[in-house]
């Protein structure tokens, strides 16, 4: 017979995540009893590793931006180093099977002025939202009731500007782009300092990688709080009484003061609360549905394609691939390629065909030696078992102006965290941090104690 353990602490945090991590560790600092409960058998999240030729590879969230100064304080402190992404070199565009190498951003010249005159569109809307409380934005009703997809059509976009936008909803919300509501798809420009920012390597969001993986350091994090991280327990009911609040997995009861939730808002009601949760919350977990989005790795004894000028970097309308980098350790090889898949048209399939329609595209963008793989990996975040999807929610439309405000207002003793919830850089590791101090301090200012700000 199973035996359920009865433990006490001032804080449980529900997952162990960054932004679960981070709260644990700040108020561990800060010198309370801290537990971490985690439902898969291992911490990281939406941070994962995985194996290819040898070489670790992020199977899920990669780069850090110059300006992700939480994650850049967070690598420091643990002696990590960065990787320059590799971009030297021309891209490739596939849109319609035609395949060009040029500059990635290289259309016919009417798509590009399409482009440009959209892009320019959706910055100027962008520049004047707010980031934490886009609801307030005097034309929010307005920019929430349709989907980036209505909006695409409405202003005549062409056909290869709406490819684009593809490629940017598929790898930013896991989604087309008439599966997320348009003031989603502002904000979370904003949030990340602006479109161009968010398509840039150098000086952008996709500058840097880290050294021997972000799952390495998420491990080293989840390290300093052994023994406190409790893996493989789903939490399954949270009640409150009075002043108490009772965490209940399959095998342990802990009563606490506080508690900080960190599951991304769909998975928050997976959670029995008792009494419970006031019913926006609930509307806000069903409207804030994670996304989709694959990852395929393949490696080649050399990175070939630079001998050819090419940086690795394509983008594709492609059913299967939809864009790739190189991700090798050296030029010396092996030679990494990284493909960014969507869901719908590679979730269904099995390893093998996964691997044949990888390849096949791959041998489309960069020519007959990319068919000679010495091996192959991939991981679909929608099918994951435990918490599946990413990497952000697909917020559809009306869900902002009707639930936004509730994603991070406490709801007695349950406070709420991840990346989701931060006003800067959600949707990033950057932004689970700065999530995971934000519920600490909250909690901690409850308990009778202001932290210091972002202690590195
Ligand atoms: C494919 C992919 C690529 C990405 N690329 C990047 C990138 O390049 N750069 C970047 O900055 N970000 C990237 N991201 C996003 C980044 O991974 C996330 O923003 C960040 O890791 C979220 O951290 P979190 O702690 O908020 O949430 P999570 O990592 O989702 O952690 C929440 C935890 O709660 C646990 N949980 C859920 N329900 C329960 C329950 N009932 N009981 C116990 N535990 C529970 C989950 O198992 C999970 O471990 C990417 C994500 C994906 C999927």
């Amino acid at each position: 017979m199973n035996t359920v353990s009865t433990r006490s602490a001032d804080v449980v945090v529900v997952g162990a995540g960054l932004a679960g991590l981070t709260a644990a560790d700040e108020l561990v600092r800060a010198g309370y009893d801290v537990l971490v409960v985690e439902g898969r058998d291992r911490v990281g999240g939406r941070i994962l590793t995985t194996e290819i030729a040898g070489v670790p590879v992020d199977a899920g969230a990669t780069w850090v931006a110059p300006g992700h100064t939480a994650m850049r304080d967070l690598v420091s402190r643990f002696g990590g180093e960065f990787v320059p992404q590799f971009h030297q070199g021309n891209g490739v565009l596939s849109f319609g099977g035609r395949r060009r190498i040029e500059s990635i951003t290289a259309l016919a010249p009417w798509s590009m002025v399409d482009l440009w005159r959209v892009l320019n569109k959706v910055q100027k809307l962008v520049d004047g939202l707010p980031v934490s409380a886009p609801w307030e934005h005097p034309d929010a009703a307005r920019l929430d009731a349709m989907s980036f997809g209505e909006w695409l059509t409405g202003q005549y976009a062409l056909e290869d500007t709406r490819k684009f936008m593809t490629m940017l909803s598929l790898v930013h919300w896991g989604a087309p782009v008439g599966d997320v509501s348009l003031l989603n798809v502002l904000r979370y420009i904003k949030n990340l300092g602006g479109i161009e920012h968010m398509l840039a390597v150098e000086g952008g969001d996709q500058q840097d990688r880290i050294l021997g993986t972000t799952y390495n350091l998420v491990n080293r994090l989840a390290g300093t709080l052994e023994p406190r991280v409790l893996l493989g327990s789903p939490v399954e009911r949270i009640t409150t009484t009075g002043e108490r609040v009772t965490i209940e997995t399959g095998a342990h009861t802990i009563e606490a003061r506080y508690a900080i939730v960190t599951a991304s808002p769909v998975h928050r009601s997976t959670i029995e609360f008792t009494p419970a949760l006031p019913e926006p919350h609930y509307g806000l977990s069903r409207t804030w549905r994670l996304g989709a989005l694959s990852k395929a790795f393949v490696a080649y004894r050399r990175p070939f394609w630079r001998d050819e000028g090419l940086s690795g970097q394509a983008m594709s309308d492609d059913e299967t691939v939809f864009l790739t980098f190189d991700v090798s350790p050296s030029a010396d090889g092996p030679g990494i390629l990284m493909a960014f898949c969507d869901a719908r048209g590679f979730d269904a399939y099995d390893e093998d065909e996964r691997r044949r329609r990888v390849i096949r595209h791959l041998v489309h963008l960069y020519g007959e030696p990319a068919r000679h793989a010495l091996d192959y990996t991939d991981f679909s975040w929608g099918n994951d078992t435990f918490a599946p999807g990413g990497p952000n929610p697909a917020v559809g439309p009306k869900a902002w102006t009707t639930f936004g405000r509730f994603l991070r207002e406490p709801v007695g003793l349950v406070h709420w965290a991840g990346t989701e919830t931060a006003d800067e850089t959600s949707g990033t590791m950057n932004g689970a941090i700065l999530s995971g101090r934000r519920a600490a301090s909250e909690v901690a200012t409850r308990l009778g104690r202001v932290l210091e700000p972002a202690s590195a």
